[in-house]
């Protein structure tokens, strides 16, 4: 069984819990099912933690900082197998091996970020100073699409704000996050990061660490609904809550694009991990003048694409992870194919595998333009006005992302400000990056991650006057 670890100590709880490889359906591993006297356990030692390293200069927190992201580094290829084992995500493409360079890259700018002391005024009148103070304990909960990648986002910037962490990983991939877990306390003082697992059945471990009155903070990544229930648990002890919640971003290709220049990135901006990810397009706006072709063109990239068991060097895409999920997209699909025009795929497949699927024709009000598929399935709708093309990019309660595709930059710029969306792109997709604030709006969240606003979020505002 992978142990939690909880105050530097292998710990290994209740009967446990199988996690399935998504590709074939062997046990990957086993995860502790975690009790409630667990989780008291990690805050307990999370919290006392926090006495020491809250204290500790920014600078003594950053080396801790680094060396965590060496930790990281150096076990980039073990935790990139154990990931594609039990998420089903491929080795190379967008896949384990990205997912784990994106980490370690996340890891190390966040180790350059500070938030010093601001000096408000100074004159004959007084001195007024802002601090940032760190808050105490930070639960984090991780969703299953990126949980590696994920789980750095929200620990990096909380200790090196002088957090402590106690971080709950999705039930269907909690192992790799374990082991990394493991890893990182090789180079921590104890109860610095503490992990803590379960399998949603008997006692769901999320909704127990949102109601805490020992953690300071929520850090959440996961669905709206699930988010809406920790932001209501979290009010009755006025926890900061960071939450990243689900989308149904737009692409737009406005009439000028290049069918075939477009066709990769718009691709990939769709079905990057199978579509399961928070900020992929999940419906696509074609103008009239060049449907056909952008339609032909991304039915030929899409061919192409190998899809296959994760472990295999040559698959660009895995099966999907887990059954809600590949139920929820045929049950779409299924829906989608009496509506519009299958272009590609459409048949669910063995097991957990979903081939690509693209299907044209569709409109607004259908479900799968209408609600967040999560999967390796696109809906293209045909518009002639772009800025009726806008008003129904916003007319979601979703804003998490959104693209425009174009040879005018310039115009595109001007459409993506149009739209109601926590990040807008022009002739990319899903490009977030370590120094860039990244969050939704509307449904999509409530606060931003990465760069200084992202750090800000793990910190109290103090004024002192003098
Ligand atoms: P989910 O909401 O089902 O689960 C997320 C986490 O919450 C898991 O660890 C789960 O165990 C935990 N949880 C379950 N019930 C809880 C409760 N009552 N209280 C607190 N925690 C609870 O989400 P998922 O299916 O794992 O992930 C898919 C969703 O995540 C999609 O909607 C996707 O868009 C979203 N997502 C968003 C971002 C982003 O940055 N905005 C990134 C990745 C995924």
């Amino acid at each position: 069984m992978h142990p939690l670890i909880i105050n530097g100590q292998a710990v290994r709880t209740g009967q446990g819990f199988d996690v399935l490889n998504p590709a074939n359906g062997a046990i990957v591993g086993t995860a502790p099912n975690a009790t409630e006297t667990d989780l008291d356990a990690a805050v307990a030692a999370a919290q006392e933690a926090y006495r020491t390293l809250s204290r500790r200069p920014e600078e003594e927190r950053r080396k801790l900082c680094e060396a965590m992201a060496d930790a990281l580094d150096h076990h980039q290829e073990e935790l990139a197998r154990l990931l594609t084992a039990e998420q089903g995500k491929p080795m190379n493409g967008l896949g384990s091996r990205w997912e784990l360079g994106a980490a370690v890259a996340w890891a190390r700018h966040t180790c350059t970020l500070s938030l010093p002391m601001k000096t408000i005024q100074k004159n004959n009148e007084g001195t007024v100073e802002l601090h940032r103070k760190p808050l105490g304990v930070v639960g984090s909960i991780t969703p299953w699409n990126f949980p590696i990648l994920i789980a750095v986002w929200h620990v990096f910037p909380a200790v090196l704000t002088g957090n402590t962490v106690v971080i709950k990983p999705s039930p269907y991939t909690p192992l790799a996050t374990l082991r990394m877990v493991e890893l990182l306390n090789e180079v921590l003082p104890v109860g610095v990061i503490n992990s803590i697992a379960g399998d949603d059945r008997d006692v769901n471990i999320g909704a127990l660490m949102s109601a805490h009155p020992g953690i300071r903070k929520i850090v959440f990544t996961g669905s709206s609904e699930t988010g809406r229930k920790v932001a209501a648990s979290a009010a009755a002890t006025m926890k900061r809550l960071t939450l990243e919640m689900g989308g149904n971003d737009a692409g737009i290709v406005l009439p000028d694009a290049d069918p075939k220049a477009i066709a990769e990135g718009v691709f990939w901006g769709a079905f990057i991990n199978n579509g399961q990810t928070c900020a992929a397009i999940k419906r696509l706006y074609v103008h009239d003048d060049i449907y056909d072709q952008v339609c032909e063109e991304l039915v030929a990239y899409g061919r192409g694409v190998v899809v296959g068991d994760g472990a295999a060097e040559d698959s660009a895409l895995g099966p999907m992870q887990n059954r809600m999920q590949f139920d929820k997209v045929a049950r779409l699909v299924a829906d989608a194919k009496t509506r519009g025009r299958v272009l590609l795929g459409g048949e669910p497949g063995e097991g957990l595998f979903f081939p690509p699927t693209i299907i044209a024709d569709l409109d607004d009000g259908v479900a799968l333009v209408d609600e967040e598929q999560f999967g390796p399935a696109l809906p293209i709708i045909r518009y002639r006005d772009i800025e009726d093309a806008v008003a129904r990019a916003n007319a979601s309660p979703w804003g998490l992302g959104g693209s425009v595709w174009s040879k005018d930059i310039q115009k595109a710029r001007g459409v993506a400000l149009e739209l109601d969306t926590g990040s807008a792109w022009v002739n990319k997709h899903v490009a977030i990056q370590p120094d860039a604030p990244f969050g939704g709006v509307k449904a999509s969240g409530l606060g931003t991650e990465f760069g200084e606003e992202g750090l800000q979020e793990y910190t109290d505002i103090q004024v002192v006057s003098y």
